[in-house]
């Protein structure tokens, strides 16, 4: 039995479209990646169905499709994309240690430089309905902006009360004839500023104190049941699309303690315009520590910064 951890000097920790483009460009600078896809091979793009706001496909491509295009040129190059998922790291030394799997399978690789592309999964409510219209591609969707203009001259709602929610909430409304919010409680946890401008738009109406009880619809989304918590009241409100902005968590438990997260579990850039967190030679992309912009394009371009930061950075160690 080989009892010697394999050494790598590039791991990519992440299957979305941070991760690839990380291990192209990587693979690209001969850095010889090794990249784990984690427990969602392809990342929350294989939730989508169409994506219509990634430059260079003018007719637009299906989430998983895109994902496997990028599976596909990151091993052109030759990335070793492996499956299995991290569940130990020791970031400790100049050496980066981390155990890929659990039991009898779980492994340990040693890398001396590691590119985290855990991204971030959106959360849900949860309710059946929800889960399997998501599921169908049937008008469920945690991203207004990837999803809203299928929704043009339409009416649509949106769960959440937070910066996200208004921030989606406003942008749908640019797009649909009418945007209801669903608010779980009296007020909203979203800043002053960004409520401002939802209760500022003619086309939105707030419901406050009220949740969500069923999606109706049996292949697309026609009304939402909802009920007032205060006084019991059910009404259904026609929509063909149901937006869940309810939050986010990242990906990131696993680098706690090695690794500065926000109060979120956000990873910190340890230099702003970098990819580089707190630890040498360890470097983050996409969603796992980005809250604000969350999408595919942006997780790309962060994706390539980490490549090039790791392949500066072992250049300057003599690794080559
Ligand atoms: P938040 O955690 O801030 O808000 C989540 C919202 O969803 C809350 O209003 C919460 O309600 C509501 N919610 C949670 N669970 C349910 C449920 N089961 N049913 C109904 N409602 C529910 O998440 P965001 O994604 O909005 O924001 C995350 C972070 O990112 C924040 O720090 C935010 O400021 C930041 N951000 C900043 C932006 C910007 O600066 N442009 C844009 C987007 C985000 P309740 O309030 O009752 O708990």
């Amino acid at each position: 039995m080989n009892t010697q951890p394999e050494h790598v000097k590039c791991l990519i920790i992440g299957s979305g479209p941070a991760g690839y483009t990380a291990a192209i460009y990587a693979a690209r600078a001969d850095m010889k990646p090794v990249l784990y896809q984690g427990m969602q091979p392809g990342g929350q793009l294989t939730e989508t169905t169409e994506v219509d706001n990634f430059p260079g496909y003018p007719e637009g491509i299906n989430g998983p499709q895109m994902m496997a295009d990028m599976e596909a040129q990151a091993k052109r190059f030759d990335t070793d994309v492996r499956n299995g998922w991290v569940t130990e790291v020791d970031f400790s030394g100049p050496v980066h240690k981390i155990w890929v799997g659990d039991g009898a399978d779980r492994t340990e690789v040693h890398a001396d430089s590691v590119i985290i592309s855990t991204g971030a999964s959106a959360k849900w409510l949860g309710l059946e309905s929800e889960l399997r219209l998501r599921d169908a591609g049937g008008g469920v969707s945690a991203c207004a902006v990837c999803d809203g203009f299928f929704y043009r001259g339409q009416e649509v709602v949106i769960v959440g009360a937070g910066d996200t929610a208004c921030e989606e909430a406003s942008y749908l409304a640019k797009l649909c004839s009418k945007v209801t919010m669903l608010v779980r409680r009296g007020e909203m946890r979203a800043s002053k500023a960004m409520q401002n401008r939802v209760l500022g738009m003619e086309n939105i109406e707030v419901l406050w104190n009220t949740q969500t009880v069923e999606v109706l619809g049996k292949d697309g989304v026609e009304a939402i049941r909802v009920v007032n918590n205060e006084t019991q009241v059910e009404h259904d409100i026609p929509a063909t699309g149901f937006f869940v902005a309810i939050g986010h968590k990242p990906n990131t438990d696993v680098f706690k303690g090695w690794i500065d997260l926000d109060d979120q579990g956000y990873i910190k850039y340890e230099e702003a315009g970098t990819s580089k967190t707190n630890r040498e030679g360890v470097y983050v992309c996409g969603d796992a520590a980005d809250k604000i912009y969350r999408q595919a394009v942006t997780a790309a371009g962060t994706g390539c910064m980490a490549a090039l930061d790791s392949e500066r950075y072992l250049a300057t160690r003599g690794i080559h």
